[in-house]
């Protein structure tokens, strides 16, 4: 099954965390990382008094059900010390978000899929129309046409060879 993994960070050097976290990625049991984005910078949802976040897309090729990739994705999450303190869309080392697996379209308690925010999140749009143009979202539309649609959400591809700050 081909997934689409979205990764963000606003802690802790956000670049390397999500750096790493790609690496990462390709160490989830029966799965083979495809294809990775590039960096990008955003200002973060919800409580604006916290830094601007990093983001970036993963493809993966995974023999796991959703759930047991979600779980490889949480523990991922763990290791680089995100706390649940319960503040929604607070700061975080790592977020791992399930975007989509396949073209399921499903939800419970515990996943929701394609994930709720991704057709709507210029952070996930950008990244994922990079390295998959021609991407649908179940349910929504062409990932073109959502992008289109988000214009007003502001994202910059980060600049590897600028001076962090
Ligand atoms: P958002 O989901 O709006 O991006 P968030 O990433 O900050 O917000 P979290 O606190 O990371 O939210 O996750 C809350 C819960 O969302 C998790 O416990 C998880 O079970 C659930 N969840 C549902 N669908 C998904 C999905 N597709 N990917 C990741 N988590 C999901
Ligand atoms: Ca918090
Ligand atoms: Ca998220
Ligand atoms: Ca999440």
């Amino acid at each position: 099954m081909r997934a689409y993994i979205g990764l963000g960070s606003n802690l802790a050097d956000p670049v390397q965390q999500v750096a790493r976290a790609l690496d990462e990625l390709a160490s989830i049991p029966q799965s083979q990382l495809v294809a990775r984005s590039r960096l990008y910078r955003s200002a973060p949802l919800g409580p604006p008094d916290q830094p601007d976040y990093i983001n970036a897309v993963a493809v993966i090729d995974t023999a796991l059900a959703a759930k047991k990739l979600l779980h490889q994705l949480q523990q991922l999450e763990s290791m680089h010390g995100r706390v649940r303190d319960g503040e929604r869309w607070g700061p975080r080392t790592l977020d791992l978000d399930l975007l989509l697996y396949g073209d399921e379209i499903s939800s419970d308690d515990e996943l929701t899929l394609p994930h709720p925010g991704a057709h709507e999140r210029i952070f996930v749009l950008a990244p994922l129309w990079a390295i998959a143009p021609a991407a649908v979202i179940p349910g929504k539309g062409r990932v073109v046409d959502l992008l289109e649609a988000c214009q007003s959400q502001h994202i910059e591809v980060v600049d590897s060879s600028a001076p962090a700050r």
